[in-house]
């Protein structure tokens, strides 16, 4: 089994998700606690028009589209693998979504994977990443990508791993008020 980003976001909002998802194979009924926006709008034909300055302003000098990237722990499909000329990669993804003054920790995490998946595959290293809110005239959002960032996803990955092959029961988020209206409370024991 190859984990998706979704994966990785679930277990950062609470290990235990990933045991009762995964593990007890109970499906989440109500609306999940989080969302993962994909954000395609590829018929909006203004984003369309708007795709070349994007890639212009972010200084991209190769681009590589719609890319479904896997290695042997994850996958992802990225809407934009761009190339600069010190290089690098970043992956750039287009949010349906609306700009709110900060960027939302499951699309950090996305690209964080994204950018394990884009060094695998392409051999460049990326350092940032990109983040435009259709819902917001296309504003463009950079976003750091560290080495800690891309580590975190890798141990995340493991530790799913030791959750879903070894049935291990993890830890409880420590963050309480994540359990008031989660789907698993009347069975996870606190
Ligand atoms: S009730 Fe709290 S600890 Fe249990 S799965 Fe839900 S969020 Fe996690």
């Amino acid at each position: 089994m190859t984990l998706t980003p979704s994966h990785i976001i679930e277990y950062l909002y609470c290990p235990r998700f990933t045991y009762f998802e995964y593990v007890l194979a109970i499906p989440q009924y109500e609306e999940k606690n989080y969302k993962v926006m994909r954000g395609r709008e590829l018929h909006d034909l203004k984003l369309e028009q708007n795709k070349d300055y994007l890639r212009r302003r972010i200084g991209a000098v190769s681009k590589h589209i719609d890319q479904y990237l896997t290695n042997d722990i994850i996958r992802g499909r990225v809407d934009e693998v761009l190339g600069l000329s010190n290089g690098t990669m970043v992956p750039l993804d287009y949010k349906f979504a609306e700009y709110k003054d900060r960027v939302y920790e499951t699309y950090r995490t996305q690209l964080y994977c994204y950018a394990w998946l884009i060094e695998e595959n392409f051999g460049h290293k990326v350092e940032k990443g990109f983040l435009v809110y259709t819902r917001s005239r296309n504003k463009l959002i950079e976003v750091p990508i560290t080495e800690e960032n891309k580590q975190e996803v890798k141990d995340t990955a493991k530790a799913i791993g030791r959750i879903i092959e070894d049935n291990f029961f993890p830890k409880a988020t420590k963050y309480k008020a994540r359990c008031v209206g989660c789907t698993y409370r009347n069975m996870c024991i606190r």
